[in-house]
Order: structure tokens, then C-alpha cells, then sequence
């Protein structure tokens, strides 16, 4: 039945992307195909224990590439899109815009396009069924002073990083699909998150692995930022709830209500693996915090009101701050083969490998 047709997942082999795929296999398990680009943030490796389940399909493709889509639609016939794949990287965004607009805008806009034109072949139950899930960030939302009230669903847009304008302008793409052309489509806009897989060039990991390196811990400017954080398996129940729950046409905020500022981040960061890896001598981690340059046009707070998809869709995140960095802690220190392949670049390797080299953006 419709039921069992397979979800297509983009950008799959990427942090969120890959711990949903994990986690949809050990809570939905039902057909799924993972299409990503396999760019510097795509790792394979994350996704081994998969290799023999015959419920997964990895297709390395480009979401930009319109005829790659119409055969994916026509040959597995997807009962729904869950669209993670993005230029995610703000830093990286500064200093290359162009291809966050290729992907996050142009690679929406095929993406939808093919969707539709497959939902328009569709009758009865299956129409009713499909869906078109949309995966955003509360950075469209911009910034708030210390005292304003946190982001919610009519907050308006203001994004201002090449980053977050190039989501706002995707969002709005998947707005208009669903008004212009009734595809069902709905969207998350969520909080920082963290967790397993996560790699190394964003926040947490970043400190964690230096902290264990015993190499400098950098933090911009006074690092007072305040980040809302949201362990990413929470990330992952709370597509699954719009998944099954949510209304097309409507847009979610998904956060773990743990506003907390950078530098409160890296210090319990330090105090966790004090506990956890304690330094021959004693020497505490935070010693190696050292402040650098702040990054331009640093957006100095987000918070996310998570009312409408607690009460709506009767979503909770099932971690606090504290017991998800523990968690994320404890997993870095379990699973250095995984941090080794990504950090000595082998994951690039078995990409080579395994795809031709001409492929694989460098
Ligand atoms: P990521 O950078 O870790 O992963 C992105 C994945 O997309 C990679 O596997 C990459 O290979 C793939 N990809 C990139 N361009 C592609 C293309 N043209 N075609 C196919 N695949 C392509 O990103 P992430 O942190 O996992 O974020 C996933 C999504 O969640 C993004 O849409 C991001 O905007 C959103 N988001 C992230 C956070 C966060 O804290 N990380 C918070 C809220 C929302």
C-alpha cells in the first residue's frame, strides 16, 4: 500500500539528515531513499550499519539535477519528501554565497517542481497521503535583544546571513507551492542542534574535539551569543510528529526551550569532560578557552516558541540541555574511529572510491 511506499530523504548523509535516517529505521522502518550530493558535510561512514538493510537506497545525486528527480518520482513513487539537504555553514556562507543559493534556492525549487508534477498524477488515499516536508532554522527569523519575546510561527522574516536569507527564500518557495499549486506541503524552523554525527567546523563538536586534543577552545567575541540548543534525536521526533500529524500548509517551530549563552556552552562542555577525561595533571579544560574575532553581523540571540507544535501535534523534546550533552559527550568519546575518519579526511576517501573523483566537490 501507499503506507509502505518509500520516503525520499535529501541531504540524508549530513548531521540531521543522517541521525533521522538511524532513527527512522529503528522506530519507522519502512522503505526509504537517501538522495544526497555527498559535498564536504556528507559522510558516508555515519551510514555503514545500513549498507545490507534492504529497506535503504543511497543515491548520489544533486538535488538541482531536474531529470535525476523525475526518475526518482517515477521509479520508487515516494509517499512523502522529507528535505534536509542544504548548505548549512554560516562562516562558509560569508565567505562563498553563491552556492547557497544554488542549493538551498534552486535545489527547493526542482525539488518542488518534481513533487508537484508526481502529486498531480495522484488519486484518492494517495493524494490525501503525500506530503512534502520542509526543513528550516529559526536564523530566518533574525535576532532578538535580551528581553523580546522568542520566535513563534508570526514572527516575521529577517534574515541576515546569506545563510538564513538564502532558507527565508526557500521557505517562502514551499509557501507558495502549497498556495499556488495545493502541493501539501508543511515546514520546520528549528533551533541550534547538536548531538552524535555532528560534524566538527560547528560549535559543539568543534570544542570537544579540541578540548580533548588539549588544543585551543575558540569562542567569538565575548561569546554572550544565546543560542536555544536542541539535541538532535528531538530534532528528529519532531518531523516524525509533523509527519504523521501536521497539517499541509503549516509551519512548525521545533526548540528545546535551553536558551543558553556560548560561553555557559563551552565552560559545562569543559566540565563534563573534567569528569569524563580528566587531564593527567588536573588542569581544568576551560583553561584552554581562548576568544577570537567575532564573526560580522553576529545575530546575538534566537529563541524558539515551541507552543504551537507541543500542544498541536502534543510534541515534547525527551532531553534536557544537560543530559543531551552528556549524551553527545559521552558518544564522541566512544566513537573516535567515526570522529578519526572525518577529522584525518578519510571519509573523503571512500568517497573517492567508491564515486568517481571528478564528482566529489572538493
Ligand atoms: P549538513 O551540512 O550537516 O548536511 C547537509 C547535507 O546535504 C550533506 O550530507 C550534503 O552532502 C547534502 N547536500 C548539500 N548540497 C546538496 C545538493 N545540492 N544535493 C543533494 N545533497 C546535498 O547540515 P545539517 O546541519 O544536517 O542541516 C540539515 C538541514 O537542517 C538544513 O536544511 C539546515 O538548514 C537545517 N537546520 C540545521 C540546524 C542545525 O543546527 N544544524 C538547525 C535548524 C535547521
Amino acid at each position: 500500500s501507499f503506507q509502505n511506499a518509500p520516503v525520499l530523504v535529501t541531504g540524508g548523509a549530513g548531521f540531521i539528515g543522517a541521525n533521522f535516517v538511524l532513527d527512522w529505521f529503528e522506530t519507522v522502518g519502512t522503505p526509504l531513499v537517501n538522495l544526497d550530493k555527498l559535498t564536504y558535510a556528507g559522510n558516508p561512514l555515519t551510514l555503514e550499519s545500513l549498507k545490507d538493510n534492504p529497506n535503504y537506497t543511497f543515491i548520489h545525486g544533486d538535488i538541482c539535477d531536474a531529470d535525476l528527480l523525475k526518475r526518482l518520482f517515477a521509479e520508487h513513487r515516494f509517499r512523502a519528501v522529507i528535505h534536509f539537504a542544504a548548505e548549512s555553514h554560516v562562516d562558509r556562507s560569508i565567505l562563498g554565497p553563491k552556492v547557497f543559493f544554488d542549493t538551498n534556492i534552486g535545489g527547493t525549487h526542482q525539488l518542488l517542481n518534481a513533487a508537484r508534477e508526481f502529486y498531480e498524477t495522484l488519486t484518492g488515499d494517495e493524494r490525501s497521503a503525500f506530503r512534502f516536508h520542509h526543513i528550516s532554522t529559526d536564523e530566518v527569523y533574525g535576532t532578538l535583544e535580551p528581553n523580546d519575546p522568542a520566535f513563534s510561527e508570526t514572527t516575521q522574516y529577517a534574515p541576515n546571513s546569506p545563510y538564513a536569507a538564502s532558507k527565508a527564500a526557500s521557505d517562502h518557495l514551499v509557501r507558495a507551492w502549497h498556495h499556488t499549486y495545493g502541493l501539501p506541503t508543511t515546514i520546520t524552523n528549528c533551533s541550534n542542534n547538536y548531538g552524535p554525527y555532528h560534524f566538527p567546523e560547528k560549535l559543539i563538536p568543534l570544542i570537544l574535539l579540541n578540548a580533548m586534543a588539549g588544543k585551543p577552545l575558540p569562542v567569538y567575541g565575548d561569546g554572550l551569543q544565546v543560542r536555544d540548543w536542541l539535541f538532535v534525536q528531538d530534532h528528529c521526533s519532531a518531523v516524525r510528529a509533523v509527519l504523521e500529524r501536521g497539517k499541509p500548509g503549516e509551519t512548525y517551530n521545533v526548540g528545546g526551550c535551553n536558551q543558553r549563552a556560548n560561553i555557559d556552552v563551552v565552560k559545562t562542555i569543559c566540565a563534563l569532560l573534567d569528569e569524563l577525561l580528566p587531564d593527567s595533571q588536573n588542569v581544568p579544560h576551560s583553561k584552554l578557552i581562548t576568544h577570537v574575532q567575532d564573526r560580522p553581523g553576529h545575530d546575538r540571540r534566537y529563541a524558539i516558541d515551541a507552543t504551537k507544535i507541543e500542544t498541536e501535534l502534543n510534541w515534547k523534546p525527551a532531553e534536557s540541555f544537560e543530559s543531551g550533552l552528556r549524551k553527545t559527550v559521552e558518544w564522541y568519546l566512544a566513537n573516535q574511529a567515526w570522529v578519526q575518519g572525518v577529522t584525518s579526511g578519510d571519509y573523503r576517501k571512500w568517497i573517492e572510491q567508491n564515486y568517481s573523483a571528478r564528482e566529489v566537490q572538493k
